[in-house]
């Protein structure tokens, strides 16, 4: 970088450097979804999916190796928590993607781009990691790095209360919230996160974020677990629930994994809870699996974390009352 003055040169010589994420593999899906798996060091790998659609290319970004929260159906969950990221990992692998998608469509042209979109929807909880998040996100926006909109970069939250509202000052970009139940028991158990912060404060901080988000809709995800949360009765509390908050609802179904105890919503059933939400005003759709050959769907971003917490076993031990309590 010989256009820097000597002296700024030196400094980062001294206080910086530049390396590449370590990439452990890179496979590619049927429907041209791509996963990298990246060395994060001590045993962990982090795992970063491209998904090209017709319109957009959409980077999903891990946060954390592992993460705290716990939610029953998930498998990055069922792992445990290892460590944040640093800014450097979570933009590293941005920079990673863009520049082996590059490399793969053969571009040259500066300000082409293939990636047009960014959700933090990898593994980890991102608002519990926003020291390191909120650098990150200002580089994917800084027009001097990689210039995306505020409306294209989504920060999903299982609903740390405190933290939407910083980042609705610090940063704010378009929210998705997991939702996942209509009501405080049924969340209790799915998102453990719930006992800490109710829906009826989760509802209030999303009432909030919408007066600085980029959007005027916050996205509730809701993962479709047959017999479970999956009921038309539940559908019309949902829609109870969020009937004063402006909103879109992604319904993801679930994919299953080894040991979790929980099944995928049959399609008809998510089909006919997706009318009763269209029924009532709601924009509503329903996320397509990608990459389930390569193991690139939603909730199966495992990595290879170490389990240093042996949670994995416990909440096996857990499973039968707490579903059966669920479904019930
Ligand atoms: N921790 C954040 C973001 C990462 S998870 C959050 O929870 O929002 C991204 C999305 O995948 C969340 O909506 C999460 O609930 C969902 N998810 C997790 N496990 C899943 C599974 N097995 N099947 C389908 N969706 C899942
Ligand atoms: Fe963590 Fe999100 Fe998985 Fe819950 S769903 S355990 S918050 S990654």
């Amino acid at each position: 970088m010989t256009d820097l003055a000597r002296s700024l040169r030196s400094r980062l010589e001294e206080s910086a450097c530049i390396s590449a994420p370590e990439v452990v593999s890179d496979s590619t899906s049927a429907d041209g979804t791509r996963k990298w798996l990246l060395d994060v060091g001590l045993g962990n790998a982090i795992e970063t999916v491209f998904i090209p659609e017709v319109d957009r290319g959409t980077l999903c970004v891990s946060s954390q190796a592992g993460c705290a929260m716990n939610c029953l159906f998930c498998s990055t969950g069922r792992q445990g928590f290892n460590r944040n990221l640093t800014t450097a990992e979570i933009i590293g692998q941005l920079w990673w993607a863009e520049h082996a998608l590059r490399a793969q469509r053969r571009i040259t042209a500066e300000n082409e781009r293939v990636i047009s979109n960014v959700v933090l929807m990898g593994m980890g909880e991102p608002l519990q990691n926003l020291d390191a998040l909120l650098p990150a996100l200002r580089l994917m926006l800084d027009d001097n790095a990689y210039g995306l909109s505020r409306r294209r970069v989504t920060v999903s939250t299982s609903g740390l209360v405190q933290q939407i509202d910083k980042l609705a000052t610090a940063c704010p970009v378009a929210l998705a919230v997991s939702l996942h139940a209509p009501n405080d028991t049924l969340r209790d158990r799915l998102v453990p996160l719930n006992r800490k912060h109710p829906l009826r404060e989760l509802m209030a901080a999303c009432r909030r974020y919408l007066r600085h988000a980029p959007r005027d809709f916050i996205t509730f995800e809701y993962v479709m677990l047959d017999g479970v949360n999956d009921s038309m009765a539940q559908a019309r509390d949902l829609v109870a629930l969020v009937r004063d908050v402006s909103c879109k609802f992604n319904l993801i179904p679930f994919n299953p994994f080894p040991g979790s105890g929980l099944a995928r919503s049959p399609s008809g059933r998510i089909a006919e809870f997706a009318q009763v939400l269209i029924d009532a005003g709601i924009v509503t759709t329903t996320r397509r699996v990608r990459g389930e050959d390569i193991d690139a769907a939603c909730g199966q971003l495992a990595g290879e974390v170490q389990d240093r917490t042996r949670r994995a076993r416990r909440c096996d031990a857990q499973l039968p009352p707490v579903v059966a309590a669920a479904g019930s």
